[in-house]
């Protein structure tokens, strides 16, 4: 039997935002106001923006930031409201890595780990990108990401890769 969301106790997510076509920075801002309007959901807190290299891939420079939210959404129905607003923002998923107007990604649900075919939490690039990490340290200091290690250890390894905080 599956739990309605109300009936659910909340867990604290994090939410990676990030977008490199267009208005990167009006794009992510724009989807931060959109997390603060999700169902059976409480906005806690997002960190500062960021701009960052693109990983692996090519184009624009990224703009990021991390949401923190307490939600009674099971992690499959945040992963549905997710890609529900990145529709809402032109995304056309093509390649891996591939540009994006909008890429909302689910970092941590509680202390969960879980690995379906859709979604894998933690994010299974979590622990290797500066882009989310330094925000990720910004909102909630050295978390332990489950499986695997502290934030702030896995962060020194990824000085290689360029990431500024923007002025608000
Ligand atoms: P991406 O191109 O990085 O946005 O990847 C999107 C795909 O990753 C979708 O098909 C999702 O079902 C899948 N996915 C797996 N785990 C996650 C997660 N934790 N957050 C967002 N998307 C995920």
């Amino acid at each position: 039997m599956t739990t309605a969301s109300e009936e659910r106790d909340p867990v604290t997510a994090f939410i990676g935002v990030g977008a490199n076509l267009g208005f990167s920075r009006d794009a992510v801002l724009n989807a931060l106001a959109d997390l603060s309007r999700l169902p059976s959901t409480d906005f806690v807190a997002s960190s500062s923006l960021y701009r960052s290299a693109p990983v692996d891939g090519d184009g624009p420079d990224y703009v990021n930031a991390v949401a923190e939210v307490e939600t009674r959404m099971s992690a499959h129905e945040l992963l549905v409201a997710l890609q529900a607003i990145e529709t809402r923002y032109g995304r056309v998923r093509t390649t891996r890595n591939a540009p994006r107007t909008l890429d909302l990604d689910l970092l941590l649900y509680g202390d969960g780990m879980l690995k379906t075919p859709d979604l894998v939490v933690p994010h299974p690039r979590i622990a290797e990108r500066a882009f989310v990490l330094t925000p990720l340290i910004e909102l909630a200091g050295p978390v332990v990401i489950p499986g695997q290690g502290r934030a702030d250890t896995l962060v020194a390894r990824t000085t290689d890769q360029r990431i500024e905080r923007l002025e608000s």
